[in-house]
Order: structure tokens, then sequence, then C-alpha cells
């Protein structure tokens, strides 16, 4: 079954097309700046990238250019739309209500909406992409796979946080966790790679990229992660802060005469990396300004180590050990400098990287060495297989 993936925010849309049965990629590329002027990235497997700049007023346009793109005589990859079996959407937070994927339909897309609160810069988007290819594609099945619905295994203890308990009761606050399928694709692929079987293995997935977050599975379920009840919480990412005293928004606001609002911002996009470096968000420009001697970068860089390196301090006590810790995304697959970095820190697990290894950057590979206490791996991520996946198995095809 030809599975159609879409990952939709709110002014851009990426998109691949994987054909099932052999996990094959056969087109992806991307709709940027939809309801601005619009530009279409298009890709077909083993071809040339193809941008083409056109008008995209809304995200049900942009979809009908990627499908038309998909059919085009020259360059697409089906005769007809119909070759597409079932469509695989990423939704960003389904709160509590979705521990799985699930088929899209009219009472679970109100559910997500009644999320939206939760997620107002993510859910909304996702919704649009939804509807624009349920009006586009109407026989198609439509599928929704939450980033949060991994992490609906972590018990009480680990969700909670330490506030009124009716806070919980009546909003929901509390820890949901995101990059579910991330998580979930690498702790899986990381059993499959030792040859051990998944539902045994303590496992620390470390997503590195311009958002970070790293969670522990516990044979076989998310039992604790960083992120929250938002993607603020936990690891200091690209721009955002992570952990930070919610006093000092307080302290903040008061000082820079900010609303909320103003300090929010602050939190969100001008913190992180970005912010204690003044540099950039980009860890290889960060590396770079090392490699100059300028400390802005080693200020940024150690700081986002030392707080990686704790996480995983902190999951291997949650889970009574560890036996492997997975490197993925941007820079968890091609900075081996942060990899070691944080490893650094963990000797007293009995983490050893095999230096020669580390140099891997983008491939499946075990870093640490033979006689390390704990398997250490570089693991790309698939987001996009794991969606089609997940699409496929409910939308009954092959
Ligand atoms: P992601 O959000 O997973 O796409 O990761 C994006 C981040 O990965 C970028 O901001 C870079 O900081 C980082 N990254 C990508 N390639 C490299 C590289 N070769 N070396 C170090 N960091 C990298």
């Amino acid at each position: 079954m030809n599975i159609l993936v879409i990952n939709c925010g709110s002014s851009s849309l990426k998109y691949q097309v994987i054909d099932s049965e052999s996990e094959e990629v056969l087109a992806k590329g991307l709709c940027e700046r939809i309801g601005l002027d619009g530009r279409l990235v298009y890709q077909k497997a083993g071809g040339e990238k193809e941008v083409t700049d056109a008008d995209m007023p809304s995200h049900k346009q942009a979809i009908q250019m990627v499908l038309d793109a998909l059919v085009n005589p020259n360059t697409g990859v089906f005769k007809s739309l119909s070759e597409i079996g079932a469509v695989g959407h990423r939704i960003v937070h389904g709160g509590e209500r979705f521990a799985a994927s699930t088929i899209l339909d009219d009472e679970v897309l109100k559910a997500i909406e009644e999320c939206s609160d939760l997620a107002p810069l993510h859910n909304p988007a996702n919704l649009i992409g939804v509807r624009a290819c349920q009006e586009l594609m109407p026989n198609v099945p439509m599928v929704g796979v939450f980033d949060t619905a991994f992490h609906q295994t972590m018990p009480e203890e680990a969700y909670l946080y330490g506030i009124d308990y009716d806070y919980y009761e009546k909003y929901k606050v509390r820890r949901y966790g995101f990059h579910g399928t991330s998580h979930s694709y690498v702790s899986k692929r990381a059993a499959e790679i030792l040859g051990k079987p998944y539902g045994e293995l303590k496992t620390i997935v470390c997503h590195l990229g311009n958002g970070a977050s790293i969670c522990a599975v516990k044979n076989g379920k998310s039992v604790d992660t960083s992120m929250g009840l938002t993607p603020l919480e936990g690891l200091i990412m690209g721009t955002r802060s992570g952990d930070i005293d919610p006093g000092a928004m307080e302290y903040l606001a008061k000082k820079e005469n900010l609303d909320l609002e103003g300090v929010m911002n602050i939190l969100n996009k001008k913190s992180g990396v970005q912010g204690l470096s003044h540099i950039s968000s980009d860890f290889r420009d960060l590396e770079a300004a090392a490699a100059k001697g300028d400390p802005a970068g080693p200020r940024a860089l150690n700081a986002f180590i030392y707080r990686a390196a704790k996480y995983v301090g902190a999951y291997a006590a949650a889970m009574n050990g560890v036996d492997v810790i997975c490197f993925t995304a941007g820079v968890g697959e091609n900075g081996p400098d942060t990899r070691k970095g944080i490893c650094d820190y963990l000797g007293f697990l009995g983490v050893v990287i095999d230096d020669e290894a580390n140099k891997v950057r983008g491939d499946e590979k075990v870093i640490s060495t033979p006689d390390s206490k704990v398997t250490v791996l570089c693991l790309p991520t698939n987001e996009e297989l794991a969606i089609a996946r997940e699409t496929v198995a409910l939308a009954g095809g092959k």
C-alpha cells in the first residue's frame, strides 16, 4: 500500500510517499510559505529536487499541488491518485484521550480539537491538514499518529507535577511528553539491532535536534520523558530554555516590564543554545565558534551537554539501570562531540565510548566499546516511516 505521510504546520507542510511493503520513499518534499507566496519542493526517489514558486493561499491548495506533482506524467510517481491507499497525519497533542494512533473520523477530530488548548500552535495546523486532505481525497482512510501517545504509559509519579491535584483533575495539567513517534521507533530499532527482546530492555533515547527530549523506555514502554505539558520543559534546546525555575518568570517580567506572553516568547524563541551563545541555534555554528576560540560556543554547548547527561543519569535511576543509550535527530545523529561530551559524564554507569566508532554521522552504529556495560548507539530516527507503519496497520492494507 502507498502511504502519504503529512506533517502539517501553520505555514508549512512536509510530505513523504512511502511504499509500505518495500518501505521505500517514492517521493518527498515540502510546501513552504503557505498563505504568503508559496513554494513547493518535490523530489522523486533518485531524482533531482524540484522547486516551484506558486500561489498557495491555503493548505488545501498546497496539498492539491503535492497531489498534482505526484501524478505529473513526467516527474510523478503515480498514474492516478487512487494509488494512494491511506494518509498518515502527524498530530502533536493527543492529551490523555489518545494512547495510540487512530483512524480519523468526525468524533476523533472533535477530540483532537479539544486538545488544542494544550498545543495551540500545533494541533489547529495539524487539523487544517487533515481537513484539506479529506476534502481532496474523500474516500481515502486518514490516520492520526500522535507525538504524545507513546508516553501515555508513564506512571502517575512520573507524569504528575507537584502542584494542587485539582489542576490535574480540572485542566489535565500534567507531563505528556513529545517526540513519541521518534522515541518509539528508535527504541524498537535498537532492540532489533542488538537482537534482544524489546520487552526486556531498559533504553534511554536522546532525541537531540532543534527541539530535544530524552525518554526512558523500560520493557517497551515509555516510563518518563523530559518534555512536559508543552514541548518547553526539559533539555536546553535550539531556542527553548528547557527547565527553569518558574520564579524566574516573574522576576524577568518585572525587570524587563513584560507580560506573560512576552516572557513565554523569551523562553520559547530567544533562549536555549541561541540565547546562551548569542551566536546561533545551530550546533555546527557553535562548534565552529568553539574551534575559533570564542568562549560563547563552549558556554552553550557545555550547558546543553550537562543538562542532557543529568537526564540520562536520572532515567537510569528511574529504571534501576540502563542497557542501551541511543542518540538520534540532527545533533544526536551528526554530533560526535556532543555524544562524547554526554557519555563522558556517564562513566559511573560503565559507559565507554569508542572514539573511532563515534566519528559516525547519520548511520546506525554501535559507538561504545565491546566492554562498555551499556551499549551506546547512533541511530537515525525515521518518524515518517513510523507514521506510515502505523497508518498501514490501521488502514488495513499491506
Ligand atoms: P533536527 O531538529 O533534528 O532537524 O536537528 C537540527 C539540528 O541538528 C541543527 O540545528 C543542527 O544544530 C544539528 N545538526 C545537523 N547537522 C549537524 C552536524 N553535521 N553537526 C552538528 N550538528 C548538526
